[in-house]
């Protein structure tokens, strides 16, 4: 066979799948209403091109320490400590391509044949399929609406196995928008004291919360300070998608020099010119830009969220945070696939089946948009939604 097995256990992300062949269908003269991306609408901040710009006159083209420049490992421990009341020296800190590459260089340094990792369901499509990469066993606990789709402390104690490395917690979440709390995070961290489980605190969408308080994993205490490794980047919350940055930030030394060493022989440093625009945006220079953002996600999800509601037969949950609303299906569609096929094909909507974030019955509609697109959009919907038939 040519390809390994690594490879083959692999699969293509969904979320990218849906949103390419929107953008195909769009190319192709369809009317298509996309709301497949997981990527803010808005431009990148006026200051970050501009440092970019003047990067470039300075002769910023040489490759950069592989975990980055002093520059931006200094920018990333200011921000993570007026941000998020987070100690880390900037010798603790990688930047990596995006925070997804954060993900995969962390998995392939912490992760044995076997060893479990608890994920939360529903999740982002990307991590259960880079664990398995890793040849880890991706252990799924299904959250619910009640909850707001987050994993109790209780329900980690009852996933927990000698074989459990670590879990991965995402607030605000992708594709739930749930935030967890202090309190939550507290009980979190005490059902993990006296363990060597590792926790991944994805916290990518951390800028776009709505309602209550941001609260870094990491910051809860000590205990939780040692065993956390933060992750996030600038693609969501400095509307740099494209621009590839992440980071991972962790008190652990041992792991951050295997992460070095592991990034050292595949993408060495990141792009140089990316680490320059970076900066201004870690330090707060681009935050009335983020703010400007940030309302008016806040007036796409109150629109919206009531809008589904509106629609016999469809229901959400008001998302905390991040800009997606995981819609339930099941009284139309049970089978979120088909759902989403029928509605691309015969509405020209595009959205993202739940059955890729671990859980059926449901879809996920990204208000990273415009408000008309989003209305035409869900009038669309309601249309399918009162004409679909079994
Ligand atoms: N985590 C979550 C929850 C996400 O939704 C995304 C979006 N792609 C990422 C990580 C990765 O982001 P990026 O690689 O663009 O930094
Ligand atoms: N995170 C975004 C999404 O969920 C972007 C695509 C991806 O990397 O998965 O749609």
């Amino acid at each position: 066979m040519l390809l390994s097995k690594r490879i083959s256990v692999l699969s293509e992300s969904l979320t990218i799948a849906i949103s390419s062949k929107a953008k195909e269908m769009k190319a192709a003269g369809l009317d298509v209403i996309s709301f497949s991306a997981g990527e803010p609408d808005f431009d990148t901040p006026e200051v970050i091109k501009n440092a970019v710009k003047s990067a470039l006159d300075n002769g910023c083209g040489k490759y950069t320490p592989v975990p980055g420049t002093p520059e931006v490992l200094e920018a990333i421990a200011t921000k993570l400590k007026r941000d998020n009341n987070l100690n880390y020296k900037p010798n603790q800190i990688i930047t990596n391509v995006g925070a997804k590459h954060s993900l995969f260089n962390l998995f392939s340094c912490i992760i044995n044949h076997g060893d479990e990792v608890i994920i939360p369901s529903p999740y982002w499509v990307s991590y259960p399929e880079i664990v398995k990469y890793c040849g880890g066993t991706p252990v799924i606990v299904e959250t619910s609406e009640d909850n707001k789709f987050k994993l109790t402390a209780n329900q980690i104690k009852s996933a927990i196995t000698p074989k459990t490395r670590a879990i991965v917690l995402n607030s605000p979440s992708n594709p739930c928008g749930g935030v967890y709390s202090k309190a939550e995070l507290e009980e979190i961290g005490k059902v993990l004291e006296g363990s060597d489980i590792l926790v991944i605190s994805d916290e990518i969408y951390e800028k776009l919360t709505y309602n209550g308080e941001f609260i870094a994993a990491a910051a809860i205490s000590d205990d939780m300070f040692k065993r956390t490794i933060t992750i996030n980047g600038l693609s969501k919350c400095g509307a740099m998608p494209g621009w590839r940055f992440g980071y991972m930030a962790s008190s652990i030394d041992e792991l951050n020099k295997a992460v070095r060493k592991l990034q050292s022989q595949s993408t060495s440093n990141i792009s140089s010119i990316v680490q320059a625009g970076a900066i201004p945006a870690l330090l707060g220079e681009a935050d009335a830009n983020i703010e400007y953002m940030k309302s008016k996600f806040i007036e796409r999800r109150d629109y919206a969220v009531k809008a589904i509601n509106d629609i016999e037969n469809l229901s959400v949950v008001c998302p905390d945070g991040a800009f997606y609303l995981f819609i339930n299906c099941k009284n139309v569609e049970p089978d979120s696939m088909k759902f989403c096929q029928e509605l691309l094909e015969k509405a020209l909507v595009a959205t993202v089946p739940g059955v890729g974030f671990g859980m059926d019955g449901y879809f996920r509609v990204s208000f990273a948009c415009d408000l008309d697109s989003l209305k035409r959009g869900i009038e669309r919907i309601a249309e399918f939604v009162k004409n679909y038939k079994k």
